[in-house]
């Protein structure tokens, strides 16, 4: 193990918001200085005051701000930075400003350009699976070329399939196609929304399975070469095929669980994957199989529940490992008790969450016995309508999932904020839904539940 002495002394934090005073409490607790950035639309924010020091790098729009890498390269070295911790969004996963980074003679805190690089890109991460026996959806090995070939993999595979576009993320760029009627039009439109929203119209295709979970691994890896699974985590709850809710453990069977981890630890390990990273399944309902989706090279949002199950912080092993640290300590973990994530955002759920931001005239957190809340979020504080809409992340804990279910109802009673929409209510609707509380639920259960195909009760305002 390398010594504590090359632990960087100062980390610059490239990032805004919770997960900006995620990384600088997680620093502040090893020992680690840290410089922020902001905008000029976050002065207020208080990420800047939880910082050692903060510099501001430019005009509110992300791509005059906190997307620059040598605006952030530069800010770094004039404030004597050792290292960049990249959080999660924005240029987290960008292979060429993790390399820029390391050539200026700093520690990246995250995986190398290459994994960054591999795991990046839907089709090497696929083949990388594959060459391991992890378990992939059927899908195009790579970019379509047109509707014939679409149409060959349909009748191959059978429907529904799902479009992907290749420069999509976050849930967004995918449609599913009923059938193969279906299809021209489907991939045309899916080829307009990605030229429109990500400037690049290429499209993956993949079989869509309906009835499935989404489970993912949480993995450390160290520069030893240990690659750890630290738990998993389901995400089924999503809008859009985006994560809304998320909860550790997932409740799928021992030996799936264990699968799961060693399919994860062999691909990560494949590529000598460093750092925090996620391999990311989706679990059949009906048969219990699973298969790789992606990996996400980074910190998740989601990444509390696991800590909170583990006994592990995430952020803080992140700066630990770039400084050399070895992860061995974490290989004989076992998780205790149920965590489950509510993302509260300035979402209003009355206009189908659209996004919502302004001045938050009141912010009253919960507290007490199993309760966590991330945010920047306080009294006063005008959210900006420049970057997402997230205000808080509700951690709740309990030692099983029935008593953090019922903490859970107890924080969003007392939660409070005022002055701008948000999904508080939503969440408690949320908390007493049946297919919740049971866990019955697949990735599709919500969107079925808003669009009025399950009958539920009313989403109170
Ligand atoms: P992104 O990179 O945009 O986050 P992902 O590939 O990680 O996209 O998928 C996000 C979500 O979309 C998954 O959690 C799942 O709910 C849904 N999804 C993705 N691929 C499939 C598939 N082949 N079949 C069914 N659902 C899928």
């Amino acid at each position: 193990m390398s010594s504590a002495a090359a632990r960087p002394g100062r980390v610059l934090i490239a990032n805004r918001g919770e997960i900006a005073v995620r990384i600088a409490r997680a620093a502040r607790d090893v020992g680690i200085e840290t410089v922020g950035v902001f905008s000029d639309a976050d002065r207020e924010c208080r990420h800047v005051r939880v910082v050692d020091r903060a510099v501001c790098i430019g005009p509110a729009p992300a791509q005059s701000s906190y997307l620059k890498p040598d605006a952030l390269v530069h800010v770094a070295e004039a404030t004597g930075c050792d290292a960049v911790h990249p959080g999660y969004g924005f240029l987290a996963e960008d292979a060429d400003f993790a390399q820029q980074v390391c050539d200026a003679g700093m520690t990246w805190v995250g995986p190398t350009p290459e994994s960054i690089r591999t795991m990046g890109h839907k089709a090497a991460a696929r083949a990388a699976a594959m060459s391991v026996d992890v378990p992939v959806v059927p899908g195009s090995d790579s970019v379509i070329a047109d509707v014939a070939e679409a149409i060959e993999f349909g009748n191959r595979h059978g429907y529904p399939l799902l479009l992907k576009a290749s420069a999509g993320g976050g849930g967004k760029g995918m449609r599913i196609v009923a059938d193969a009627t279906d299809l021209p039009r489907t991939l045309s439109l899916a080829r307009q929304e990605a030229a429109g929203a990500f400037g690049n119209d290429s499209m993956y295709i993949e079989k869509y399975l309906p009835r499935v979970r989404h489970v993912e691994v949480q993995l450390l890896g160290d520069a030893d070469g240990h690659v750890v699974a630290i738990g998993d985590r389901d995400c089924s709850i999503q809008r859009r095929h985006q994560k809304v809710v998320e909860e550790a453990p997932a409740a799928v069977p021992e030996t799936t669980r264990r699968a799961m981890s060693s399919a994860a630890t062999r691909l990560a390990a494949s590529v000598r994957y460093r750092n925090a990273g996620t391999v990311e399944f989706l679990v059949d309902v009906e048969t219990g199989a699973f298969y790789f989706i992606e990996m996400n090279t980074r910190i998740q949002v989601e990444h509390p529940v696991t800590e909170e199950v583990s006994g592990v912080d995430l952020v803080a092993w992140q700066l630990r490992i770039a400084a050399g640290e070895c992860i061995e300590e974490l290989t004989a973990l076992e998780a205790r008790g149920h965590a489950i994530e509510f993302r509260v955002t300035a979402e209003d759920p009355e206009r189908d969450f659209l996004p919502v931001p302004g001045l938050i005239t009141e912010f009253e957190i919960p507290g007490g016995p199993g309760i966590r809340c991330d945010s920047h979020v306080t009294d006063g504080y005008r959210v900006p309508p420049y970057y997402d809409s997230l205000l808080a992340k509700l951690v709740v804990s309990g030692r099983d999932r029935e008593q953090a279910i019922r903490r859970a109802r107890r924080a969003l009673a007392e939660f409070r904020v005022g002055g701008i929409a948000n999904t508080i209510g939503f969440h408690r609707w949320l908390l007493q839904q049946p297919e919740f509380i049971e866990g019955s639920h697949t990735t599709a259960y919500l969107s079925d539940a808003l669009s009025g195909s399950i009958e539920t009760q009313e989403v109170p305002t």
